[in-house]
């Protein structure tokens, strides 16, 4: 048979070892359902690690969401200030309840939300704003979350990209919002194949959190025999992963350290290779604020163009590199462009046009992530 030459893919999950076993053992263990032993090892951890009050994981971050928008009681007609640069689900959770979104602009050298732009976007209908964290790279969270107090409105941080990752060195992304996501899915930091957590940092959301979580049920209250009998007391739904999806996460969060640590140093080599690029302006390399840091989620380039954009993107596909762009503007979208009141949000645009990811992945081998340096850098000596 012909070799066909090695494709560098965009992702390979990574496994760090101990998954088929604590899968195995949760199967062994008659309890396969979720809210088991797994679920409480997965919880303990996060609480324990990051200081989250209390978590939930979830079948996704989308379901993450949605229970944010029950737990802040969405209505219709709501309005929730969303970036525009973001994966749907942070805005079609909102919009499953009867909201308006009101999508807001990226940052002109960076495609956070712009938090310059959020307050006079703010009507009495306002019910909240999301935060995407992008890249994971912590938004200006200080001037939202006192926008958000000034005008009482909720604040949920989209922290899919952001496990591990810090505002101001020291407070966890996901600790800041009245509540925040997190994405287990096989492109995530850490992976469950699909996942997600709900993170509880406000009080008076905790109890509803549990019982929107089973059903609208108070099982969880019950199993812990604060109630005699179980019963349906609220809306809600099957928010709760299988015990089986929670032992394959545990193995990964047992391996936190060392996965953020590759990660990083993937990230640092790119960003070290391709430097020349940003330095004589042919290309732009993320930028991370003063107030944040890079937790080794991902890498991208801002390019000049679409045109050229595609023209890269095209000429690494003929070298077997597979890089991808991102978002496309949910204003912008089929779903949604009718409905947005037409305002302009030209930052979002230029990163739906000129963004471009890189391979990244733990078992990126200095060797690929050299051709792939080389095959940027080549390019560019010809453009
Ligand atoms: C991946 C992602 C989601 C959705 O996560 P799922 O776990 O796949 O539902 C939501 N928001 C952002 C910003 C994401 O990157």
């Amino acid at each position: 048979m012909k070799n066909l030459p090695k494709k560098i893919t965009f992702n390979k999950p990574y496994l760090s070892g101990k998954e088929l076993y604590y899968v195995a053992d949760a199967i062994r263990s008659g309890k396969t359902s979720g809210n088991g032993l797994y679920t409480k090892k997965c919880h303990d951890f996060f609480e324990g690690k990051f200081g989250f009050k209390k978590v939930l994981l979830t079948t996704s971050c989308t379901h993450a969401l949605e229970m944010a928008a029950l737990l802040i009681n969405i209505q219709p007609g709501d309005e929730v200030i969303i970036p525009s640069f973001t994966f749907v689900s942070s805005a079609n959770a909102f919009i499953l309840q009867g909201a308006k979104a009101v999508f807001t602009d990226s940052c002109s050298d960076q495609p956070n939300i712009d938090a310059e732009h959020i307050e006079s976007l703010i009507s009495s209908k306002t019910k909240a704003i999301v935060v995407v964290h992008y890249a994971g790279v912590a938004c200006d969270m200080k001037k939202i979350m006192r926008l958000a107090d000034k005008h009482g409105i909720f604040v949920i941080e989209d922290a899919a990209h952001a496990i591990d990752s810090y505002y101001q060195n020291e407070t966890p992304l996901g600790s800041i919002g009245h509540l925040s996501t997190f994405s287990f899915h096989e492109t995530k930091n850490l992976i469950s194949g699909e996942g997600g957590m709900l993170v509880v940092n406000d009080d008076q959301f905790a109890e509803r959190a549990e019982i929107i979580w089973e059903k609208g049920t108070n099982r969880a209250a019950f199993w812990r025999g604060e109630v005699d009998k179980y019963n349906w007391v609220d809306i809600g739904s099957s928010y709760l992963p299988s015990e089986m999806i929670a032992a394959f996460l545990y193995a990964q969060l047992e391996n936190l350290s060392s996965i953020q640590e590759r990660r990083k140093e993937v990230w640092n080599i790119y960003y070290e290779g391709l430097n020349i690029l940003n330095n004589n302006s042919k290309v732009r390399l993320p930028l991370i604020p003063d107030y944040a840091m890079n937790n080794g989620h991902m890498f991208y380039l801002v390019c000049n163009s679409l045109q050229e954009r595609t023209g890269l993107i095209n000429n690494l596909n003929q070298n077997n590199i597979h890089a991808v762009f991102h978002y496309i503007s949910l204003h912008k979208s089929p779903y949604y462009k009718n409905k947005h009141d037409g305002r302009e949000l030209a930052n979002a645009d230029k990163y739906s046009d000129r963004l471009v990811r890189l391979p990244f992945y733990y078992e990126l081998t200095n060797s690929d992530q050299n051709k792939i340096i080389k095959s940027i850098l080549k390019f560019y000596s010809s453009v």
